[in-house]
């Protein structure tokens, strides 16, 4: 149906003046927001609140969009992966992370990205597109009404994409996720490779929001190799911005050190990454590398990973090996390339 208006594409400055131009009153928005992010529907049918005439009148105008779950994928040790299809039939990933005490949801923010990592299958893909605000924040509905009734209570935006270079989607996305669904923004945690300015940015924008940072190399010549951002925003210009991110009391920034074999991953390495990290709170995640079709990198083996690990621990650092999940159905990190 043609020029009626996605209440999820929305903000809600734009709810208000959405019902306004209706000549609904105010409190129509509030209701639709709580509808929309509370209470997870998926059409106007499904609000029960509203009369079926009132349905009926906004249906002419109005609807609201969902993604479409095209493929579900279950990990042999829990872990889910959902593919989704967008309005323009392009597929992005989430992955569904569930632990102990917690449920994590690990989202999109690009279709494809630009930043051309050499170990990432989905940098591979090159930047297909942006995705909208919207369509970031309906990974966490769409997840929740499939999920139900268990709750998603943890976000990383680690799926596929660099969230930076879509700062202003992804900003807006957050202040949803946060504000309209209800994810504290202690438990959100945003991934990126590294873009200096936007680092700020972030920090204006959704402030509270937890920062991760792919280092991945501890020189500025074998980071300018496997991750080509380096040459744009090296290591001192990268370490300085973590130093002046805004940190909350006891917070800390994560720092993402995919261990390459033979390539990243000595003890030299280990010693340099100490001494660059030093004056940031922080902790250290190790992600062996997952392979996939596209790289001719290569998985660590577990002496050097445990070399590596002991180092640092020695230098009094937090560090942890993190196994990614879901391998078995490629939905561990770097390995997200949806349908293409
Ligand atoms: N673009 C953002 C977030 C998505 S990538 C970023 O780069 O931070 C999420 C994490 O997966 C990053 O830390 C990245 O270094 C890591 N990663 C990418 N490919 C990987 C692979 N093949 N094996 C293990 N980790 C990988
Ligand atoms: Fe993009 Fe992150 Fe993959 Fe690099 S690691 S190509 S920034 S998604």
């Amino acid at each position: 149906m043609p020029n009626r208006t996605n209440l999820k594409a929305l903000s809600q400055d734009d709810l208000v003046r959405f019902v306004a131009a209706h000549g609904l009153p105010r409190y129509r928005a509030g209701q639709l927001a709580h509808w929309i992010y509370g209470k997870f529907v998926a059409g106007i049918d499904e609000i029960t609140e509203f009369s079926k005439e009132l349905r009926a009148k906004l249906s002419e105008v109005s609807y609201i969009s969902s993604l479409r779950l095209t493929k579900r994928l279950v990990s042999s040790d829990g872990t889910e992966k959902f593919l989704f299809a967008l309005e323009d039939g392009e597929t992005i990933e989430s992955v569904l992370i569930p632990d102990k005490d917690r449920l994590t949801l690990c989202i999109s923010s690009q279709v494809g990205c630009a930043m051309g990592c050499k170990f990432c299958l989905t940098g591979e893909l090159g930047l297909i597109r942006n995705m909208e605000a919207h369509e970031i924040a309906d990974q966490v509905i769409c997840a929740a009404r499939l999920v139900f009734p268990r709750k998603i209570n943890n976000i990383v935006m680690m799926g596929m994409g660099e969230p930076l270079a879509n700062i202003e989607a992804v900003a807006e996305a957050l202040r949803r996720i946060s504000g309209l669904i209800g994810i504290t923004r202690r438990r959100i945690t945003l991934s990126t490779c590294g873009l200096v300015p936007k680092m700020e940015e972030l920090a204006r924008a959704v402030p509270g929001v937890n920062l991760a940072v792919s280092l991945n190399a501890s020189t500025d010549a074998k980071r300018d190799e496997i991750m080509p951002v380096n040459r744009r925003y090296p290591l001192k210009s990268l370490l300085d911005a973590c130093k002046r991110f805004p940190l909350g009391p006891r917070r800390r920034i994560t720092f993402e050190y995919v261990l390459l074999g033979g390539m990243n991953d000595s003890v030299e390495d280990a010693r340099r990454l100490a001494e660059l990290v030093r004056g940031v709170r922080c902790k250290i995640n190790l992600i062996p590398f997952n392979p996939h079709s596209g790289s001719a990198m290569k998985r660590p083996s577990e002496r050097s990973v445990l070399a590596f690990q002991r180092v640092l621990e020695e230098h009094h650092l937090n560090a942890l090996v993190r196994e990614s999940r879901g391998r078995d159905i490629l939905a561990a990190c770097g390995q997200l390339k949806a349908d293409y």
